[in-house]
């Protein structure tokens, strides 16, 4: 046991999305926090920095959205939303169409004009697939919105960004898209959508308001040290790296970003187009501008490249397969067994975690912990 005087409460490792929560929850309850993240910058994958007079989001596009209010009451006390709305467009060899499935996705790939019609063709072409119970998200796909849709808009898009076939992928990837029998093309279903006015960037700044950060800081590289520093520790890097990968490695995706000034106004017409053949390297293309409207005579626009995660690249994705469900399970063991670390969110927990429900486990983590540690006054 360390029995040098702290000078901290809690050493937060890693100024996320659920660092950042964690520490402002812990700061507005009395405690001394330290935050340290290995980037330059604060905010983590959600991090948004203006070129152009564009906000970029430079570690993939981020909208934000939510069925939370609790979640929605808090991060509104940090940012204003604007009212963008999700409605990407799929680029298959040229031919495009509306997202998530709906009216307007039936009607470009069969002609059909009523739901009537839509529904028979998907239940023809699920008949015809001869699924019963889906084992895998080809199945799953087929069974959502038949094979048609399969094939053009899912097979080349899911296989370009999982670096897997369908056939051995988890059906419950999928499932994340909505399907609707109606003319409503918005890509969540989520009471409240928007994008932060003026970046995400500056409303993590505005979280992280009055706490000590330290960026460019690596814990792990320094972690006998750091750990002097506080009474605990709450670390949201990869669970593995935290025990030294002794129980193996866990597999992410990476993504690589092509990020482009151009000389134009306007390059696609949209925020999001994905590229759902399996040809085309990239599986979308970003353009910045559109999440806030802006009228910029430039624009920047960023190609998505997925690829298999190595050492030293970025993790983004969690692969969710059996093999990497089976380590982590151990290493959420060893985690429970540290008595003076929190583990939490995408990394810790190995989990796919959208910004949402990744501030409800911080405010709940963090609920959880303070409610035991009540400042004194
Ligand atoms: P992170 O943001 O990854 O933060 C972890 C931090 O820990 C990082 O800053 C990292 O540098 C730091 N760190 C790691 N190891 C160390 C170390 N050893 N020492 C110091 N610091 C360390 N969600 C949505 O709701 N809507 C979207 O549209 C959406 N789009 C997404 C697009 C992409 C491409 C990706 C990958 C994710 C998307 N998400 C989206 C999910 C969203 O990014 C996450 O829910 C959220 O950012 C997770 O926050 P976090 O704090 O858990 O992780
Ligand atoms: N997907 C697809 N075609 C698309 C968009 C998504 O097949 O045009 C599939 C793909 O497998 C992806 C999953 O749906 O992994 C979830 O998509 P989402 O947009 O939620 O992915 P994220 O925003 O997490 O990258």
């Amino acid at each position: 046991m360390n029995t040098s005087p702290c000078t901290y409460d809690y050493l937060v490792v890693g100024a996320g999305l659920f660092g950042t929560v964690f520490a402002q929850q812990a700061y507005a309850a009395g405690k001394k926090v330290l935050v340290v993240d290995k980037r330059p910058h604060v905010g983590g994958n959600v991090y948004t920095e203006e070129q152009a007079g564009i906000q970029v989001h430079r570690y993939g596009a981020h909208i934000f959205h939510t069925n939370d209010e609790g979640v929605w009451q808090y991060i509104t006390r940090f940012a204003t939303f604007n009212r963008f709305t999700n409605s990407p467009v799929a680029n298959y060899r040229g031919e495009l169409y509306s997202l998530p499935f709906n009216m307007y996705t039936f009607n470009k790939m069969w002609g059909v004009t009523t739901p009537q019609q839509a529904a028979e063709k998907i239940e023809q072409q699920r008949a015809e697939a001869g699924i019963t119970t889906p084992q895998n998200l080809e199945e799953q796909a087929i069974s959502l919105v038949g094979r048609d849709i399969y094939e053009k808009l899912i097979k080349g898009y899911t296989e370009k960004q999982w670096g897997r076939p369908c056939t051995e992928l988890p059906a419950f990837i999928i499932k994340r898209l909505p399907v609707r029998l109606t003319y409503d093309n918005n890509y969540f279903n989520a009471l409240h959508q928007g994008i932060p006015t003026g970046g995400y960037t500056a409303m993590v700044q505005r979280m992280l308001h009055g706490i000590q950060v330290r960026t460019g800081v690596d814990y792990l590289e320094h972690r006998a040290e750091l750990n002097s520093l506080a009474k605990k520790v709450v670390y949201t890097g990869p669970v593995d790296a935290y025990f030294r990968y002794s129980l193996g490695t866990l597999q992410y995706r990476s993504v690589r970003f092509e990020t482009e000034l151009l000389d134009i106004p306007n390059y696609q017409g949209v925020a999001a187009m994905n590229y759902t053949d399996a040809e085309t390297p990239w599986t979308r293309i970003i353009e910045h501008k559109h999440f806030e409207f802006g009228t910029q005579p430039q624009t920047v626009i960023s190609r998505e490249c997925s690829s298999e995660w190595h050492p030293g690249d970025e993790p983004y994705y969690p692969v969710n397969d059996a093999r990497n469900a089976a380590l982590y399970a151990k290493y959420r063991e060893l985690a429970a067994a540290e008595p003076r670390t929190i583990f939490g969110g995408r990394l810790a927990e190995y989990r796919y975690y959208d910004m949402d429900a990744v501030i409800r486990s911080a405010l709940d983590s963090a609920a959880k912990e303070l409610s035991h540690h009540i400042p004194t006054a």
